[in-house]
């Protein structure tokens, strides 16, 4: 999968997630440590979207996954971060991917 040609479409829901990112196992952990809030700008969907948003979040695989092999294993504390889909798009605008504290300057 090309995460170039996924960023192309925007009329579906279409963020590059890779399968580390859609391990459910992974990701609870990852958010029970960090929480549910957006890492790069601290938005919570629940705050927002009362119970539509509760537990919405998406997790961030930092390792670019070109450069790791398939047997890899994810540490949900130090390879993952929650981020909302906007910023998680935004991640992926490079290869490999902008890192949190990259996109936190470049924020505004
Ligand atoms: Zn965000
Ligand atoms: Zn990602």
């Amino acid at each position: 999968m090309d995460s170039e040609t996924e960023y192309s479409e925007g009329k579906t829901k279409k963020v590059l997630v890779n399968s580390y990112e859609r391990n459910p196992i992974a990701r609870k952990k990852c958010i029970e440590h960090f929480g549910l809030n957006c890492q790069v700008c601290n938005f919570n969907f629940e705050e927002k979207f009362g119970d539509l948003g509760k537990e919405f979040i998406h997790v961030h695989h930092k390792v670019d996954i070109a450069t790791i092999g398939n047997e890899y294993s994810v540490n949900p504390l130090t390879d993952l971060i929650p981020v909302c889909p906007n910023c998680h798009s935004m991640l992926h605008k490079k290869k490999p991917a902008y890192s949190i504290e990259e996109l936190k300057i470049i924020m505004k």
